[in-house]
């Protein structure tokens, strides 16, 4: 079960989101903080008593159901109002000067405990990944920089970013202890539109620019951003030029970021890029057992199993199938049988059943729609009948079966490496824009395959 009050948060948050709109969000839950986590209860902080009474009035049923399904069982709340809070504290991890009395990073605190290289499982999705991570903590600003970490919902980035963050604190060096700063793409365009505002993008930068380690979490929200984008090109150069680590993620490569400058994309090329795939049973299982162990939850090694055959689509997923059985055993005091996991887990196993379209179906269904053999999908031939519906079939694969990575869908394809994959992609895309033929086609087979799901 969840301990740490940020990350309790952090999954509520999650849940919220779903549950009401993005500005209400935005408006009344951004800057609401965890402050502590004890029986059950859990204390937030909120600049003024505005918060808790627009909460209370208006999304009190909401955030008391978000709570519950992060947590697995019900969560009492309560606000506490922080004083003398000046116009950016919705900034939480504004630097200070001051040596914290901890010891530790003054950003430490933005990092969810949790989420270090030890709990991380490693597996063949994601053993690149987590080397590249490793060798980033170890030897910062030397090696590879930027390291850019992509890959579909729920397969560990947030993880992996966090955890060397914690590792570069850990491995300090001198007394003073590293600054690092993590933000998500969405804060710092926040802030930053803050600090314009308040006249105060002065302290916004220094903020940032004063960073040893800087960790942006989901860049992909900064598409079409483009003030803040050439804000952060800036943010960028400064660290980067002073030899400073910078890490990202987004849920695809540099280049495939939608309305991203390119100036930023060949930025983030030059340092090393890194996919992190969907784990295979073998790693969804270890990763169950682990998460299992941490949690103190006591589940019988047939259910783990059985949770691990069936939910495969992403690892919080995962967890939160875990939490669920979990949390009836607790309530039950008994032992759960298969019949009943299955019941309680009826809607994730729905779930993945509309998730399981296969790359054989889209190669499938592509050979038929152009008329050529299925063996043409991996053969090397390569004139255009043959080669162009073979590029359709890698796009199809990489638009619809988001969790497959650009080297599965390439195996997939007869043994082609990534490059050939993102290739074919930009190719059709490229096509598609020009060619109304083409479009027609591709579409109709979207629409057959998205009805087959
Ligand atoms: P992302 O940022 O890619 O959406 P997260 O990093 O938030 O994903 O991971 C989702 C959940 O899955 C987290 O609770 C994380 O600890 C867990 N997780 C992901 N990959 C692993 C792994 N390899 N080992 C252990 N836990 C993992
Ligand atoms: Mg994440």
């Amino acid at each position: 079960m969840i301990s740490d009050p940020q990350e309790l948060w952090q999954k509520a948050c999650q849940e919220l989101q779903k549950l009401i709109s993005p500005d209400a969000f935005r408006r009344w839950f951004t800057s609401v903080k965890p402050v502590s986590f004890e029986s059950g209860r859990l204390v937030l902080s909120a600049d003024n008593s505005i918060y808790p009474f627009w909460i209370e009035e208006n999304y009190a049923t909401q955030l008391k159901e978000s709570l519950g399904l992060a947590f697995g069982r019900d969560v009492d709340y309560a606000f506490e109002i922080t004083a003398n809070h000046h116009a950016e504290s919705t900034a939480p991890n504004d630097a200070d000067d001051a040596e914290p009395k901890t010891g530790k990073s003054p950003h430490a605190n933005d990092l969810i405990s949790r989420y270090v290289f030890e709990t991380f499982v490693v597996g063949a999705n994601n053993e690149f990944a987590t080397a590249a991570a490793k060798a980033v903590a170890e030897s910062p600003a030397k090696i590879y920089n930027p390291l850019f970490i992509h890959g579909a919902v729920g397969l560990g980035k947030t993880h992996l970013m966090h955890a060397i963050g914690h590792q570069i604190i850990k491995n300090k060096k001198s007394n003073k202890p590293p600054k690092v700063v993590y933000v998500t793409s969405e804060q710092f365009t926040n802030e930053f539109i803050t600090a314009i505002q308040h006249g105060e993008t002065v302290k916004f930068r220094k903020r940032y620019r004063q960073a040893d380690l800087l960790l942006i979490d989901d860049i992909q929200f900064f598409a079409g951003k483009l003030s803040t984008q050439e804000e952060f090109f800036h943010t960028y150069n400064a660290l980067s030029n002073g030899n400073k680590q910078i890490v990202l993620t987004s849920d695809c490569p540099p280049s495939e970021v939608k309305n991203l400058e390119p100036r930023l994309v060949s930025r983030f090329e030059q340092g090393l890029t890194a996919e992190l795939g969907a784990p295979d049973a073998e790693t969804r299982l270890a990763i169950l057992k682990a998460k299992a162990a941490e949690k103190d939850i006591r589940l019988g090694d047939s259910v783990l199993t059985f949770i691990a055959e069936r939910v495969k689509a992403n690892i919080r997923r995962l967890e939160g199938a875990l939490n669920r059985v979990a949390a009836w055993v607790a309530l039950n005091e008994r032992k759960v049988t298969q019949p009943q996991v299955e019941e309680l887990l009826k809607d994730f196993i729905q779930q993945e059943a509309r998730n399981a379209l296969t790359m054989e179906d889209v190669q499938k269904k592509v050979v038929e729609a152009f008329d050529i053999r299925m063996i043409d999908m991996t053969s090397k031939k390569r004139p255009n009948n043959i080669a162009i519906p073979r590029m359709v079939a890698m796009y199809l694969c990489r638009r619809l079966l988001t969790r497959k990575s650009l080297q599965e869908i390439g195996e997939a394809f007869g043994g082609r490496d990534h490059g050939t994959v993102l290739h074919a992609c930009k190719k059709i895309e490229t096509d598609l824009a020009k060619d109304e033929n083409l479009r027609q086609q591709v579409n109709f087979l979207i629409q057959k395959l998205e009805a087959a799901r």
